[in-house]
């Protein structure tokens, strides 16, 4: 053991975190353990879609916690049963399969995927994927991603992944082969920098996946759940695609992520997917809290209201900066910079108490809980509006 000469050095370095240690969280703001107040618009990377620590969740999982914990993925258990008869009735699938990780999830899709080639199309394997999509840091899910960072990573990565450009239908059509047996992609590309599939696009996919007797996977473990004003993603362009995965805000803060499939895309056999804590009830009673909430249609409205609010404070704001476009839907939006100032803007807008988050360094990305107030967004923009001032005369000075 080594002696570790302040809490930070017994975690391994895997980035570069502010020095803040944070000790509570309640719907829009967490608390570091100087009592320093910080506004989050990050939200655990789009994770806790009913802010930090919702109530709902909360009680969802102490009561769950008191009654059954984990009997055995072999068994089943009523509260995975219940969420996942929740999930197919408000989505075009049929089966879900938990998962405690969107990689994993993912994972669970090219499994899928492959198995479904195995079984009716001879053995083939072949992914079509998009430059600049992210799936996941699994050795799988990163050989499917589009990162160009990833590339020299890890090497030698897993084949049988093909990247097409998204929004151009020649260049996925071009990667069709006999080896090919689905086409993933993510209804807007978040780590990229919120850059969404059009609806168009989408549609095209689907009748050119299905000319093809392809599987079209939906990767909406950021877009899914309320994040974009529908329950799924998918649904803005009047799809159905053939497997969906999900994670991120379905547990609301905990670990919970799944794979779902239709009727005729749900192939596996006994032994080949599985896994310990799958399923378990304590992290399912925290999805069924948050889809009991989001999947209300009242409240989808309400994330859709917010949406087109926040988008328009942000279109003001880039205006009177000079800055570029608002990309994105519903409460998953992202601000072109122009320039790559994103680094210093999210440093800046963290000492003045307000968590931002900028993917790509000329892009800021938004991602708040899904109930957050005109308020709180209001309070958001004056202090962006500030930091934008004082960010872009450090550049004039320098
Ligand atoms: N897929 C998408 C679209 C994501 O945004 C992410 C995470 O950011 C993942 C997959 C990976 O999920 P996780 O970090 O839970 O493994």
């Amino acid at each position: 053991m080594t002696d570790a000469t302040h809490p930070y050095d017994a975690l391994m370095d895997i980035t570069v975190r502010p020095k803040a240690v944070f000790v509570r969280g309640a719907g829009s703001y967490l608390w570091d353990d100087q009592r320093n107040r910080y506004l989050d618009f990050v939200q655990g990377w789009a994770v806790n879609a009913l802010g930090h620590s919702p109530p709902a969740v909360a009680e969802a999982l102490a009561a769950q916690a008191k009654r059954l914990l984990t009997p055995s993925p072999a068994f089943y258990n009523d509260t995975s049963l219940k969420l996942a008869k929740a999930l197919v009735e408000q989505s075009c699938f049929d089966q879900v399969f938990f998962a405690n990780s969107g990689a994993e999830a993912n994972e669970g899709a090219i499994k899928l995927a492959r198995k479904y080639g195995l079984k009716y199309k001879n053995g083939a394997h072949e992914i079509i994927t998009f430059e600049g999509g992210f799936h996941g840091r699994t050795l799988a899910t990163m050989s499917a991603s589009g990162k160009k960072a990833f590339e020299p990573l890890f090497e030698p990565k897993v084949p049988g992944f093909r990247k097409a450009r998204l929004n151009d239908i020649e260049s996925v059509r071009q990667l069709i082969s006999k080896s090919t047996v689905a086409v993933m992609l993510e209804p807007i590309q978040g780590e990229a920098g919120v850059w969404p599939a059009t609806d168009e696009f989408l549609q095209e996919l689907r009748a050119l996946t299905q000319q093809f007797g392809l599987l079209l996977i939906v990767d909406e473990i950021q877009t899914g759940v309320g994040r974009t004003g529908k329950l799924f993603g998918y649904e803005h362009a009047g799809i159905t695609p053939d497997i969906m995965t999900l994670g991120k805000g379905i547990g609301g803060g905990v670990p919970l992520a799944a794979l779902l499939a239709t009727e005729n895309a749900s192939c596996f056999e006994h032994g080949d997917q599985g896994g310990t804590f799958n399923g378990n009830p304590l992290m399912c009673a925290a999805g069924l809290a948050v889809l009991g909430q989001i999947g209300q249609p009242s409240f989808l409205k309400s994330v859709a209201d917010t949406g087109q609010f926040l988008e328009g404070e942000l279109q003001r704001l880039s205006a009177r900066h000079g800055l570029g476009a608002i990309r994105g839907r519903g409460l998953l939006l992202a601000l072109d910079l122009k320039m790559p100032i994103g680094a210093a803007i999210v440093a800046q807008a963290f000492a003045e108490g307000v968590l931002l988050n900028s993917p790509q360094s000329d892009a800021l990305r938004f991602m708040p809980a899904l109930n957050v107030t005109r308020e709180e967004i209001s309070l958001m923009i004056d202090c962006l509006d500030s930091v934008l001032t004082k960010v872009g005369a450090a550049r004039r000075v320098a």
